[in-house]
């Protein structure tokens, strides 16, 4: 078979992997130069912590064992288990971390409630006030601005992969067998299968193949730091992060919600505080949520203020000086109980986008099931 991806994020560059991996040829068409949207720009956490049971926490700990494996093969994408910790500080954010470790699917997730000094063991960065932790064993990381660039390189050397870099498909050809796309340099591209993996662009020719497309964009706000200057062995989040992840639902979180507010600035832009070392020491930090379009075009202080002062708290220190703010969208379905939206949209023609803020650790999944779906 031939197969044509088009969108060289991380979901497009998972179909082109177990679509190679299967013994097909690909051919990747991405509109810059190299990607350089979501896939790129988020924390790079593999994150099982938060996942509702079900098919969302099966996907997950699915695509966590294929980062894994392909980590083996690829090193440049960084893999770590890392785990992570949810350093807690009340009453009622402690129930919720409790609740968490009574679930059915705890020890799939391997949570576990920690002392503060346990945590501490695991992650010494942790200095500041904290009364307890709740870890979670499965969560793991990758280097989200190299990680394509590594797959790509894997790809290329089976022979069985093309990139076409700084070409946009506008068109979907009718083809008698098979399918095939045109780009803006007015070629086609004929295979037996397209995967149209095109991120958060849901205007142009998203929107002619699906205009009643149930997906929506998320807006987030994102730094990183000069280097530490010392490990943060563990990702880090803080129990904002509870009222965002389906996991902790209850009347646990209930209470929480209910009788903690949280700060006014996280309030207002629905923010939690997730936290990851890069491999050259600096802290990807993180972040906030906006729905309501058209977007800002700038990125706010508050919410840096806010974030900066949380860390702070959690490392007993300041901040090391940020060396970068930038701001990312992705494509999340309407009905977020949903892992994602895959809709064949013309004969031989596949749209799959809306993993949310779960995409960069689902993809690999996402892609294995596409894949088992059209019988690749
Ligand atoms: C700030 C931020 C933090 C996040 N953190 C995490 C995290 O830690 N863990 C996690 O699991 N998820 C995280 N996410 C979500 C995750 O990054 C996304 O779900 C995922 O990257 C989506 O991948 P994608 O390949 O669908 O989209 P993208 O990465 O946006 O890729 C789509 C690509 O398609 C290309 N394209 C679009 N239209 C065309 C066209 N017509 N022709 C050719 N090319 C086209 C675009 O140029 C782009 O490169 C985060 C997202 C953001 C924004």
């Amino acid at each position: 078979m031939r197969v044509i991806v088009v969108g060289a994020g991380v979901l497009g560059t998972m179909h082109a992997w177990h679509a190679a991996a299967r013994g097909h040829e690909v051919v990747q068409i991405e509109r810059e130069p190299e990607a350089r949207g979501a896939s790129l720009r988020n924390f790079g956490q593999i994150w099982v912590s938060g996942r509702a049971g079900g098919e969302e926490l099966q996907t997950a700990l699915r695509a966590r064992e294929l980062w894994e494996g392909i980590g083996e093969g690829v090193p440049a994408l960084g893999f770590r288990a890392t785990g992570s910790l949810t350093p807690v500080r009340t009453e009622r954010e402690l129930a919720v971390a409790t609740a968490a470790t009574e679930r059915p699917d705890a020890a799939a997730r391997g949570y576990k409630l920690l002392t503060a000094d346990e945590a501490r063991a695991l992650n010494p960065a942790l200095r500041g006030a904290f009364s307890a932790a709740l870890w979670c064993e499965r969560d793991a990381a990758v280097e989200p601005r190299t990680a394509q660039l590594a797959l790509k390189e894997a790809l290329l050397a089976s022979g069985r992969y093309t990139f076409l870099g700084g070409r946009e498909v506008r068109d979907v050809v009718d083809m008698p067998n098979g399918a095939a796309v045109r780009d803006d340099h007015g070629d086609t591209h004929t295979g037996d299968a397209v995967v149209l993996c095109t991120g958060a662009w849901l205007g142009g020719l998203v929107k002619e193949l699906a205009p009643e497309l149930p997906v929506r964009r998320v807006r987030l706000q994102m730094m990183q730091t000069d280097p530490l200057g010392e490990e943060l062995p563990t990702s880090v989040a803080d129990a904002d992060s509870f009222r965002y992840y389906p996991a902790y639902g209850g009347d646990a979180l209930r209470a929480l919600v209910d009788g903690q507010p949280q700060e006014p600035v996280a309030a207002e832009h629905r923010m939690q505080l997730l936290m990851v070392q890069r491999r050259d020491g600096g802290l990807t930090i993180g972040d906030t949520h906006a729905y309501d379009e058209p977007f800002a075009f700038d990125v706010l202080e508050e919410p840096y203020e806010h974030l900066a002062g949380v860390v702070e708290g959690f490392l007993g220190r300041p901040l090391p000086r940020v060396r970068h703010r930038w701001a990312g969208v992705y494509a999340q379905c309407a009905d977020t109980t949903r892992v994602v939206h895959r809709e064949q949209v013309r004969d031989g023609v596949w749209l799959v986008t809306g993993p949310g803020g779960r995409g960069m650790t689902c993809s690999p999944a996402i892609a294995e099931t596409t894949a088992d779906e059209l019988g690749w």
